[in-house]
């Protein structure tokens, strides 16, 4: 059990993480430079002080609305900021003091990134993907693991491929296929299969009636990147959710072969 100053200090720096991570959905996906300008109010442009950039805090305290303009802040800010916080606080919990948390810590911030910007945009970003990938391949490389994550990695992207090539791109993009590569680097062999098999579960369930109901309205695209998103959380803290099913299933098979 870590000690309770090691998870303060994994949820401060994840609220700080998490403030960052705001302005990377908010200005890569627009091509802006994530250091220049510095924080401003997108509607009036007013400067932030650091009085106003406290994460979770300042949004309290301005109750949600910009000290200059006085138009709403979206509650998007501190919520990112608390998630950030959270998986970070989750993944000390879950595994120490360790290498595997750091991995574990960038997968958040990469999967929180990933999530708001597809669905803001329907694009998962190069720019963002690249790098987390090199990241998790030097931890898998310190950590001895380097084989089963490049196996996560063509796992991943064999699968998604696939699935791109058979649905024409219709079902998903070329950014989701680079998004499984790039999980499977972390979640590795062979849990990259059961990832894989939960997000597409979680899509069909969450996305059919989505779809249905869109394709009224005219508008029939669903973001695939958060479903896979979501397999990597429930691969990386609760991995018995999806195997726990699966080794019941095994284990009945078993007993009907052999007569129990
Ligand atoms: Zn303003």
């Amino acid at each position: 059990m870590p000690s309770g100053l090691l998870v303060a200090i994994a949820g401060l720096v994840g609220l700080a993480i998490g403030s960052f991570l705001n302005v990377v959905i908010y200005r890569v996906p627009r091509d802006e430079s994530i250091s220049f300008p510095p924080s401003h109010c997108t509607v009036c442009g007013h400067l932030l002080s650091a009085g106003d950039n406290v994460p979770v805090i300042s949004w309290l305290v301005l109750r949600g609305r910009c000290r200059y303009c006085g138009d709403p802040i979206s509650s998007r800010y501190p919520l990112v900021e608390l998630m950030t916080a959270a998986l970070f606080v989750v993944s000390v919990l879950r595994f120490g003091a360790s290498l595997q948390t750091l991995a574990a810590a960038v997968l958040s911030a990469y999967l929180i990134v990933t999530v708001f910007v597809d669905i803001d945009h329907l694009l998962i970003l190069d720019v963002v993907t690249v790098p987390v990938a090199i990241a998790a391949l030097i931890i898998a490389l310190v950590q001895g693991q380097a084989l089963p994550a490049l196996a996560g990695a063509a796992t991943g992207a064999a699968l998604f491929g696939l699935l791109y090539i058979v649905t024409r791109g219709t079902g998903l993009g070329l950014g989701d296929v680079k998004l499984a590569a790039c999980l499977g680097l972390f979640i590795g062999w062979p849990n990259t299969l059961a990832m894989s098999a939960a997000s597409v579960v979680i899509g069909a369930i969450i996305a059919v009636p989505l779809l249905v109901a869109r394709k009224r309205r005219g508008r029939d695209v669903v973001p695939f990147g958060p479903f896979l998103v979501l397999g990597a959380l429930i691969m990386t803290f609760a991995p018995a959710l999806v195997l726990g099913p699966y080794q019941a299933y095994q284990e009945f098979l078993f007993r009907r072969a052999s007569g129990l």
